[in-house]
């Protein structure tokens, strides 16, 4: 078994790279989190990109503990306004608190900046860049779901700016989309998808 630190807390994205190293036929990685490792500093998320961002943490998870890293960032990046919120998603209207409030603000300044913005350009896409470190080297992959900004919030499911997101083809906001549904389309989902083979490749390297 080749330990692979995931940089991240959140059981959610653990449990979502399993799903997708399981459907892709990857064995012989155990995931560790965050929590399962010795706490080491962690640089704050100043990138100018995703990509910058998602590399950045996976060197430090590298670096501190020895083991392959794998690390993301994510966020909304919308056409009319030239890719922003991008890397400055999370925290677009400078709300500090708890995750629902901070969610809401942002999607509400999102919405009132687009209220003149007619449909046909109200095109956007979740965006997620992953990275992979280890001693083979680095891997950066980029996942995207386009789709529209909706001209209101709709559904109760998902986080972040998923009420206000309706994606290519769907008639539904992702806060309307069961797990399951948004899983097998996500941003999150076509990136680990993509890194998939570096993923496999480690157990014959390490
Ligand atoms: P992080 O990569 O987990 O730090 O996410 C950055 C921010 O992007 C989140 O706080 C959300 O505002 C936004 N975001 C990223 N992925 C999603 C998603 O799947 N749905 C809704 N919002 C998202």
């Amino acid at each position: 078994m080749t330990r692979l630190l995931v940089a991240s807390r959140n059981a959610k994205k653990l449990a979502e790279l399993r799903r997708v190293l399981d459907a892709a036929g990857v064995s012989g990685l155990e995931l560790v989190s965050l929590a399962d490792v010795p706490e080491y500093p962690e640089a704050p998320e100043t990138g100018a990109t995703f990509e910058e961002n998602a590399l950045a943490k996976a060197r430090d998870g590298f670096a501190a503990t020895g083991l392959p890293c794998v690390a993301d960032d994510s966020g909304l990046s919308v056409d009319a306004l030239n890719g922003m919120p991008g890397v400055l998603s999370a925290r677009w209207a400078g709300v500090r608190g708890a995750r629902r409030d901070k969610d809401e603000a942002n999607f509400r300044l999102l919405l009132a900046q687009l209220a003149d913005v007619p449909a046909d350009r109200r095109g956007a896409a979740f965006v997620s860049a992953c990275a992979l470190v280890s001693a083979a080297g680095e891997t950066v992959v980029r996942g995207e779901w386009p789709g529209i900004i909706a001209p209101g919030p709709r559904g109760s499911g998902g986080f972040g700016y998923d009420p206000v997101f309706v994606p290519v083809g769907s008639d539904r906001s992702a806060a309307e989309l069961s797990p399951a549904e948004k899983d097998a389309a996500s941003h999150r989902g076509r990136a680990l998808a993509a890194l998939v083979p570096a993923l496999g490749a480690l157990n014959r390297v390490c």
